[in-house]
């Protein structure tokens, strides 16, 4: 945990929560061992998606649906969410879910590797979050540049890796070594990028939120 605890049990106290399939689907994603977006980020989400108000929503990592849900009930009514996961088990909890809640018609779940599934995407996109293997996110770097339109919005979740991120390589256990790398790497390359403008928050598992220019 990046955040001191009571911290982040103040702030959640406050929220009151999303629909009653997202609680739902909260309570069983928890007990399943599922990961899902936390509650500070969920908040996070809905206020850029309901900002931004995106007609073309591109996401990476679907797990079984909360977040993809989550904006599809609290963005643009008219909204279209593409979303991408590869874990097989994940996929028919995933579409159930998105029939259950009554959008699909608007989430399209694309099967695979995320680095494959996006070089075939041509449409551009208003809005991106980036959820799945940290280790991964430079490398679909390029592909979010080429579908993100001028103007729009990449957001990226588990960036400061539970606080390892700040250590040096060497305190890092070997098997989150070339994660610690690899986000560092993305971290850089985002904040520096001629063509996007990012800001980095210790905010659940750490945040960053970049817009096209
Ligand atoms: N966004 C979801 C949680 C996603 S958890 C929510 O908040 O509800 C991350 C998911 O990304 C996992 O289900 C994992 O299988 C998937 N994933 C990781 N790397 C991937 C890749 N390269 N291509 C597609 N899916 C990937
Ligand atoms: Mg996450």
């Amino acid at each position: 945990m990046i955040v001191d605890e009571r911290f982040v049990t103040y702030i959640n106290s406050l929220d009151r929560g999303n629909t009653e399939f997202l609680n739902q689907l909260e309570r069983q994603a928890l007990s399943d061992q599922v990961p899902i977006i936390r509650r500070e980020m969920q908040s996070l989400l809905k206020v850029l998606i309901t900002m931004k108000q995106p007609k073309r929503i591109l996401e990476v990592g679907t797990a079984v649906g909360f977040s993809t849900i989550l904006m599809g009930e609290y963005g643009p009514k008219d909204a279209e969410i593409i979303t991408i996961e590869k874990y097989e088990k994940r996929i028919p909890i995933a579409r159930e879910n998105f029939k259950k809640a009554g959008l699909d018609q608007r989430i399209t779940l694309l099967e695979g590797d995320a680095l494959e599934i996006m070089g075939t995407l041509q449409e551009p996109f208003d809005f991106i979050f980036m959820d799945a293997a940290k280790g991964q996110y430079i490398n679909f770097l390029e592909d979010c540049l080429r579908l993100l339109k001028v103007g729009g919005v990449l957001l990226s979740d588990n960036v400061l890796q539970d606080g390892d991120i700040i250590e040096s390589r060497f305190a890092i256990n070997r098997r989150n070594r070339t994660i610690h790398s690899r986000m560092r790497e993305y971290l850089y390359t985002i904040k520096n990028h001629e063509q996007l403008t990012t800001a980095v928050l210790p905010l659940g598992d750490g945040v960053t939120i970049s817009i096209k220019m």
